[in-house]
């Protein structure tokens, strides 16, 4: 059994190989975690393993839809609390004998529970082999408790209720908690552009969930509105006159609020570290309570965070280097 990290993770299995988050649909076995674009398929394949809330919102975004299903071959699906229809999976090589491999593959992943969204439980992961996200898997990357956040959000959203506010996030996760807590803070009319809009949508019809924002018309002559767009669009022209014109602020929302630079980079007035991914704390946590024979990691602070397992918590770990196949070598 090898694991790589080409286009997407693969899991070679003996009757094929199990291909995650790719961008070309090359396995015997297709598993797509959840519908951010980075992990969404170019071409149409032919069967995919996700969730119908994935599939709903993939299709939603790219106007295309394709044929799931949400098991399949040696494969299991468990929530994993990143976004709407997130998903871990559980690769299992089939093997009886000691051989035999489970493998969890996180996709992106969060263990907290934040407005409608269950988290990722690492409890009821039985896997010899954890292959993980590590965004933040450095410790400066520690967030403070999830209630302590949304409340700190709700207090300047209301400490603010003299004019309009605009709110960074991405169109699928940051922007409909952000409607979310906007709904709990405040009885002020909330806006959204059209891409956010047609995720509201999608989650809607997948779930039942509803969101306050209405797709705005024009961004002239507003109040005390609260606006929220995609993150991409912080800096945008459009968008600096418009908070200027409307004596506005802005307020960016992500785990890199950690950094000075993040208020900068988007020109914001405030930030919050709000965020779809587990912090440092959270991702040492999940190892530890999946307590696995070997990690791979992969996304942002890989290396580092294999190190820390490796020398402070005496795991077997190591970093999934793109276009670097790693054969397993324990026995
Ligand atoms: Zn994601």
């Amino acid at each position: 059994m090898r694991v790589r990290h080409r286009d997407g993770i693969h899991f070679d299995l003996e009757g094929g190989p199990v291909v995650a988050d790719a961008r070309s649909a090359v396995g015997a076995v297709n598993v797509v975690s959840h519908a951010h674009a980075d992990h969404t398929f170019r071409s149409t394949p032919e069967t995919v393993v996700c969730s119908a809330e994935t599939a709903a919102i993939a299709e939603a975004r790219t106007g295309t839809g394709f044929p799931f299903v949400e098991r399949g071959p040696g494969v299991e699906l468990v929530p994993a609390g990143h976004v709407v229809g997130s998903r871990a999976a559980i690769i299992d090589d089939g093997g009886e004998n000691e051989d035999g491999r489970r493998y969890c593959y996180t996709g992106d992943f969060s263990v907290r529970d934040r407005c409608y969204l269950e988290g990722f439980d690492p409890t009821a992961i039985d896997a010899n082999v954890l292959v993980m996200e590590t965004t933040y898997g450095l410790p400066t990357y520690r967030f403070p408790p999830q209630e302590a956040l949304e409340s700190r959000i709700r207090d300047w959203l209301r400490d603010n209720d003299d004019r309009p506010l605009f709110l960074f996030g991405y169109s699928l996760g940051r922007a409909q908690k952000l409607q979310w807590l906007a709904g709990e803070a405040t009885g002020r009319d909330v806006l959204v552009s059209e891409s956010i809009r047609d995720v509201n949508r999608a989650i809607e019809t997948a779930t039942g969930l509803e969101f306050a924002g209405e797709r705005y018309e024009s961004l002239r002559g507003l109040s005390d509105e609260i606006v929220v767009l995609p993150s991409n669009q912080a800096r945008a022209d459009w968008v600096e006159t418009a908070v200027d014109r409307e004596g506005g602020l802005k307020a960016g929302f992500s785990g890199w609020a950690v950094d000075d630079s993040f208020s900068y980079r988007g020109n914001y007035d405030a930030t919050f570290p709000l965020t779809d991914h587990c912090d440092f704390d959270e991702l040492v946590a999940t190892v530890r309570a999946i307590d696995p024979e070997r990690v791979y990691t992969h996304h942002g602070f890989d290396e580092a965070f294999a190190d820390v397992l490796e020398t402070e918590y005496g795991y077997r770990a190591r970093p999934l280097k793109r276009n670097q196949t790693t054969l397993e070598e324990f026995r």
